[in-house]
């Protein structure tokens, strides 16, 4: 068997801006489709190619050991990249994810295309946040590498869960419009293609497929990192394909378009207390996991572990009052033994990571108000993994 990909088309009839091409899976055929929407006047002037769905289906054929058959053109770069180092760089997440043969003709580049400036993904949390700071309102960012265009996608990071995709665009939407840019997107169902995978292990291909359904409006695209680069490869139940994107990002480039990866050379910790120090970045804040409840009382609900992460940093650097309006306080008080537990238990646990760690040890060190009965185990925390601590002052 192979993935096929074929009969690519694209939809310009008045609402939609779609394109899709048939795919062979498992034997079955369906069609898969990028509907693009957003508010940039260029969204639907393009020359349509298979890029994405190419960049989209390698993972799903990789993990069958099947050949990825695509019945046309993609980029010449990225037809080279794809055969090979992206599949090796994949391979060091999951050993096996085999290497398959990938058949495409090879789109040769066509005239220079005018610089059309830079764009990433807005979602409203710590990681884009960070980003804008620093490729859009930093004045010393050169003009082709500065942040003019946001995407927000829905590919399946809520499942299929159609309502949380629409709060969150319209929150990404207020945002954008805050800094009077456009906004694009796709929605596409991966679901099929990516059923047996956690989301952590292969968002990032989903993402630079549905980005490319875009990408005749940028000529740059800053990808925002969520884990510290450190050339450690690791796949846990929340961490996995993010830790190779400062090696991946560059194959992705096609004749037109430079991909960049971001925000990899800083700890959660420093963004987290960049954004808390920027008030136009903090009062937009969405990091929350169980955002838009209908009976929610603020954006974030100030409960869970996302939210308590910035809380307990606000905390300890005594600025709550500051995001007293995007998070719920109130849940916040409620539940702050329970953030300070789970913090622990993050920090000691066979899941723990470096974020965590930080956080604690920052905690202490500006003399946050443990509570008692914590007091030991934040202690014995720090002392495993050799941090210095002030606990008492
Ligand atoms: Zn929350």
């Amino acid at each position: 068997m192979a993935v096929v990909v074929r009969n690519l088309e694209s939809d310009r009839s008045a609402a939609a801006c779609d394109l899709s091409a048939e795919v062979v899976l498992d034997g079955l055929t369906r069609r898969l489709t990028f509907h693009r929407f957003g508010n940039h006047p260029g969204l639907c002037d393009r020359t349509d190619t298979l890029d994405p769905f190419a960049v989209a289906l390698l993972l799903p054929a990789m993990i069958r050991g099947e050949p990825l058959v695509i019945e046309g053109g993609i980029d010449e770069r990225l037809l080279l990249t794809i055969r090979g180092p992206i599949q090796a760089t994949l391979a060091l997440l999951d050993r096996s994810w085999r290497r398959v043969p990938v058949e495409a003709a090879a789109r040769r580049p066509g005239p220079t295309p005018h610089p059309i400036g830079a764009a990433t993904a807005m979602s409203g949390g710590i990681d884009s946040m960070h980003l804008v700071r620093h490729r859009l309102l930093d004045p010393a960012v050169p003009e082709s590498l500065r942040v003019q265009l946001f995407v927000h996608h829905h590919i399946g990071a809520h499942g299929d869960d159609d309502h949380v995709f629409e709060e969150q665009l319209a929150h990404a939407r207020r945002i954008a419009d805050s800094f009077g840019l456009p906004l694009v997107g796709a929605r596409c169902r991966l679901t099929d293609a990516y059923r047996s995978m956690r989301y952590a292990h292969c968002q990032t291909m989903r993402n630079v497929a549905a980005t490319m359904a875009l990408d005749h409006l940028f000529s740059h695209f800053h990808f925002a990192s969520s884990e510290p680069f450190g050339g450690r490869v690791a796949r846990t139940r929340f961490t996995g394909i993010a830790t190779l994107e400062p090696q991946l990002m560059p194959l992705f480039n096609t004749d037109h378009v430079s991909w960049h990866a971001f925000g990899g050379d800083a700890t959660r910790l420093r963004k987290t207390a960049e954004v808390l120090a920027d008030e136009r970045l903090r009062s937009t804040l969405l990091v929350c996991m169980r955002g838009f409840r209908r009976d929610r009382a603020a954006l974030n609900c100030g409960r869970c572990f996302k939210c308590a992460r910035v809380l307990l940093h606000a905390e300890a650097i005594r600025s709550l009052d500051a995001v007293a309006d995007t998070f719920d306080m109130a849940g916040y008080r409620h539940g702050r033994n329970h953030s300070v537990m789970r913090l622990l238990r993050f920090s000691l646990g066979p899941t723990r990571n470096a974020a965590d760690i930080d956080l604690l040890q920052f905690m202490a060190a500006n003399g946050f108000t443990f509570p008692g009965w914590s007091r030991p185990g934040v202690a014995a925390a720090l002392l495993l993994h050799g941090r210095r601590h002030s606990l008492d002052g």
